[in-house]
C-alpha cells in the first residue's frame, strides 16, 4: 500500500485575525505612503540638475591670464590613462615664427585629442598633469551622433577666452621665463605682447580687450 502524502506545511508562518485579513493588500500601503513623499524624478532633460561641485565631467585645457596655453605637450596625462583615450602630440615653441609661443616655455600640445568612447572619467589624467593644464569641467552631456565625433580635439577642449585675454601664438611677457607662468605670476597681457598680436594679426578679435586689460595693469603698476 502506498503511504498518504503529507499535509501542506507553509514555510513561513500565515499571519492571523486583521493581520491576516489585510495581508493580500498589504503591498499597497507602500504605493499609498509614496504618494505623500517628496517627488524624487528628474524631469531631464527638461530640467538640469546640478552636480556636485567635483563632478568628474568633460576635461577643459586650460590658458594662461595672458591667453597663452598651460599644455605643454609632455604626454603624461596620455600615459595615466587606464582607458588609452588621450592622444597627444608635442611641438617646439621655437619652431613658431618671430619669437612667438602658443605656452611658455620650450613646447606645446600641437595636437590633443580624448576618445570619450573610451574614457572613463576616472580623472587619473588631471592628476598627472603637471601644469594643472587639463581640468575636468562638470559637464556631462557628451552623447553625439557618430564615433569619430566623439573624439574631441584641442580646439574643442580649449578653455573659452576670457574678457583681457590675448588669443595664442605670442610672446611670453618680457623678462619672464617658464617659472613665473607655472608659479601665477602672469597677472594678464601687457602692451609688448598687444603690439606684437597687432603686427602680425590685426583682424584678431582679442586685441580691444587685450589692449583694455595692458593699459589698466600699466596705470595699477604706475599708481605703486
Ligand atoms: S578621465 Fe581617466 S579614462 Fe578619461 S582620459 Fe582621463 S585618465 Fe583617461
Ligand atoms: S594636458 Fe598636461 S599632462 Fe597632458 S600633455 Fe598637456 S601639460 Fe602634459
Amino acid at each position: 500500500m502506498s503511504e498518504d502524502p503529507k499535509p501542506y506545511e507553509p514555510l513561513i508562518e500565515q499571519p492571523s485575525g486583521l493581520a491576516g485579513i489585510f495581508a493580500p493588500v498589504a503591498g499597497f500601503g507602500v504605493t499609498l505612503s509614496s504618494m505623500f513623499r517628496p517627488t524624487v524624478t528628474e524631469q531631464y532633460p527638461f530640467e538640469k540638475v546640478p552636480t556636485k561641485p567635483r563632478y568628474h565631467g568633460r576635461h577643459q585645457l586650460n590658458r594662461y591670464a595672458d591667453g597663452l596655453e598651460k599644455c605643454i605637450g609632455c604626454e603624461l596625462c596620455a600615459w595615466a590613462c587606464p582607458a588609452d583615450a588621450i592622444y597627444v602630440e608635442g611641438a617646439d615653441n621655437a619652431a613658431l615664427p618671430d619669437g612667438a609661443h602658443r605656452s611658455p616655455g620650450e613646447r606645446y600640445g600641437s595636437v590633443y585629442q580624448i576618445n570619450y568612447l573610451r574614457c572613463i572619467f576616472c580623472g587619473l589624467c588631471i592628476e598627472a598633469c603637471p601644469t594643472r593644464a587639463l581640468t575636468m569641467t562638470n559637464e556631462y552631456e557628451l552623447a553625439g551622433p557618430t564615433r569619430a565625433g566623439l573624439i574631441w580635439e584641442k580646439d574643442d577642449l580649449l578653455a573659452p577666452m576670457r574678457e583681457g585675454m590675448l588669443a595664442a601664438p605670442h610672446p611670453m611677457v618680457p623678462d619672464t621665463t617658464d617659472t613665473d607662468y607655472y608659479r601665477g605670476e602672469i597677472a594678464g597681457p601687457v602692451a609688448e605682447q598687444v603690439e606684437w598680436v597687432t603686427e602680425h594679426r590685426p583682424d584678431d578679435p582679442t586685441i580691444e580687450s587685450a589692449t583694455a586689460a595692458a593699459q589698466a595693469a600699466a596705470s595699477d603698476q604706475a599708481v605703486r
